[in-house]
């Protein structure tokens, strides 16, 4: 048995899920392969490589495969390992965040760059999920400080323990709130960031089946998909300050639509910038005079 072809190796298992996740509709089959076999062999791709007519234990082959059927149910490749990288860190996810996207990296390394030099400004984070932008902005900015909102209370624990893991906790204050509505009024912020649910309703059926297994309070953005900036650019007249920055990111198509809501609002410098697939994904706003004019103007020319 042990020699028999029966064995199960490293590059045996690799086809066989491949083809078993190609069957499934899964759309990287192999990748998600090796990496689900690298989380149950605590080690790297290459390695994989290096050990290709390596045996799996029965142990190993156990745990391999119900991470491989929970891939095949469709069940996120975050949430089966815990955990997602983002720009400078692994956070961890459960079920009950949105998955961090790199396309959100984008975001946070602009807004770290429009505020580096501001000192000791307060932000807030309008759905904080998993809390990838607020900590990620926090640990960016030494000296800045944040509160991270969310309507999910199981969310905030896993803001939370990123905020720890990465070690802002004492500048991440994490917030049970629809928006700002638990906030006392009298709160105001420098920066107000969000990647608010922005999927029009109609559209979350035809999701691919992996997003759809992400919590639907992150992803539906009601009838048009812009619910949420309405309330929270409307909400900005309160609690931001005058010379503060609004950021977004938003939905494909959305960011003219996002822009004129701002503009309506007052806020009279914007620029849009896209994403690495070329889609405008993000929108920042102030007012003349802003501490942010500038640098939204120098990225409103590129
Ligand atoms: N970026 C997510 C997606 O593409 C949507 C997240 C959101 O609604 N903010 O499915």
């Amino acid at each position: 048995m042990e020699h028999g072809k029966n064995v199960w190796t490293i590059v045996k298992i690799l086809d066989w899920t491949r083809q078993y996740f190609t069957d499934k509709g899964i759309e990287n089959p192999r990748l998600d392969a090796e990496i689900l076999l690298c989380a149950v062999l605590k080690c790297n791709r290459v390695k994989l490589y290096v050990h290709f007519d390596q045996p799996l234990s029965p142990e190993e082959l156990h745990q391999y495969r119900q991470f491989v059927a929970r891939r095949g149910r469709q069940e996120p490749l975050a949430y089966i390992l815990g955990e997602k990288a983002f720009l400078h860190h692994v956070f961890k996810v459960t079920p009950a965040v949105l998955v961090p996207r790199p396309e959100t990296e984008l975001l946070v390394e602009s807004i770290a760059k429009m505020a580096s030099g501001a000192g000791k400004i307060r932000i807030l984070d309008l759905g904080t999920g998993s809390g990838a932008i607020l900590a990620s902005l926090l640990d960016l900015l030494p000296e800045a400080e944040g509160t991270g909102v969310d309507i999910s209370a199981a969310a905030l624990g896993v803001a939370r323990e990123n905020a720890g893991q990465i070690g802002v906790q004492n500048r991440f204050r994490a917030r049970l709130s629809d928006l700002y509505e638990a906030l006392p009024g009298t709160d105001k912020y420098h920066v107000i960031v969000s990647n608010p649910p922005y999927i029009p309703t109609k559209d979350i059926a035809s999701l691919a089946a992996d997003v759809r297994q992400e919590p639907l309070g992150a992803l539906d953005g009601g009838e048009d998909g812009l619910d949420f900036y309405r309330r929270i650019i409307a909400g900005s007249a309160r609690h931001l300050e005058p010379k503060g920055l609004l950021a977004f990111e938003v939905g494909i198509g959305q960011a003219e639509a996002v822009r004129r809501l701002c503009l309506k609002q007052g806020f009279d410098v914007t620029a849009v910038c896209s994403d690495y697939a070329g889609i405008e994904r993000m929108i920042f706003a102030a007012r003349k005079g802003s501490f942010y004019e500038d640098a939204i103007m120098a990225l409103g020319r590129e």
